[in-house]
């Protein structure tokens, strides 16, 4: 299982999920295999953001290497210009104008909100 799939994975929180990561990312020398891309690093960055404490050094690490792996600060801007659909209304944005639901891992729109019946927040 990659870290991707574990991200996508909905049977753990986030929380849970990213703090699975990176222990093995840390005990396996931090190798560049155990960094995130593309919807499970929107994810996981996302989260980050606005969860970012002064005590996860490890993860801020974590999250800081999967974001120089896919191109710095280019690479974010570039992602955040791909689009995706919102899982709710179909309807296709930009993913800077779209949250993604931490709880089922699909993208929602913000007309349409967080999805009731998800335990995840929506990031
Ligand atoms: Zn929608
Ligand atoms: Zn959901």
């Amino acid at each position: 299982m990659t870290s991707n799939h574990v991200v996508l994975d909905c049977g753990l929180p986030i929380d849970e999920r990213i703090r699975r990561l990176v222990e093995v990312w840390t005990r396996d020398n931090r190798g560049r295999e155990h960094l995130l891309t593309g919807k499970a690093f929107f994810a996981v960055y996302s989260w980050h953001l606005r969860h970012r404490t002064d005590h996860d050094i490890a993860r801020a690490e974590f999250v800081a290497a999967s974001y120089d792996s896919i191109g710095g600060s280019d690479g974010w801007d570039a992602m955040l210009r791909e689009r995706a659909n919102c899982g709710t209304c179909g309807d296709r944005y930009r993913l800077e104008n779209i949250g993604l639901c931490t709880g089922c891992m699909r993208y929602t729109c913000y007309a349409c909100g967080a999805h009731a019946s998800c335990t995840g927040e929506t990031v």
